[in-house]
């Protein structure tokens, strides 16, 4: 899809139990790139049934994973955003990843609070990054997570450092409504790194 060495910072989104199947082939894929920003998107409690705590195996891994140097961000909470939008759900999947779409500074600060509570019980420090499902984050959210003490909030165009600057670094990925569109992009993009976010439901025989 695009050449490693175009890539700055490598990230598995959705990592939950319910696809620990999927994330154990991801990083058996990955186990020979060298990236060295490499994150790893948690969700604390995917859908409202998959809590992590109940899952020791996927636990293991992440802190397997930790150790040989990925770094575990917050994802969300559920992924799933508690109002349906039928509309938009219709093209988007918006119910099931725009967790945080439109919530107020107080919606958001309370949602990353269980996230977060969750995340430190399991993995014993608090994450530096937190990533919005889909990178959805209203301007009061951004100002929550801010409050909330992270270092890092993302949009599918910069990382956003809290203390210093917008780092302007494109998300690339895989997903089969936008392929095309983020192929083209990353074909426009020769010249810059890029920010390569790996999905357990991508098409995984294609993501090396
Ligand atoms: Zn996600």
């Amino acid at each position: 899809m695009i050449g490693w060495d175009k890539v700055k910072y490598l990230s598995v989104h959705d990592a939950s139990p319910k696809f620990q199947k999927e994330l154990e082939i991801i990083f058996d894929k990955l186990n020979d790139v060298k990236i060295k920003n490499r994150t790893i998107a948690i969700v604390p409690n995917w859908g409202y049934k998959w809590d992590i705590r109940k899952y020791p195996k996927f636990v293991q891994l992440m802190k397997q994973k930790e150790k040989e140097g990925w770094e575990l961000v917050l994802h969300g909470y559920s992924h799933s955003h508690p109002n349906h939008i039928p509309w938009y759900d219709l093209f988007f999947q918006s119910k099931e990843s725009w967790e945080f779409y439109k919530l107020s500074y107080e919606e958001t600060k309370n949602l990353a609070l269980k996230g977060l509570k969750i995340f430190e019980e399991v993995f014993g420090h608090r994450p530096k990054g937190f990533i919005a499902p889909n990178w959805r984050l209203s301007d009061e959210g951004y100002k929550a997570i801010k409050y909330l003490g992270f270092e890092y909030t993302s949009s599918i165009r910069y990382i956003k450092w809290f203390k210093t600057r917008w780092e302007k670094c494109l998300a690339v990925w895989q997903d089969p409504t936008r392929l095309k569109l983020s192929k083209l992009l990353s074909f426009c993009l020769t010249k810059e790194k890029v920010r390569r976010i790996i999905h357990p439901r991508d098409r995984l025989n294609r993501i090396l």
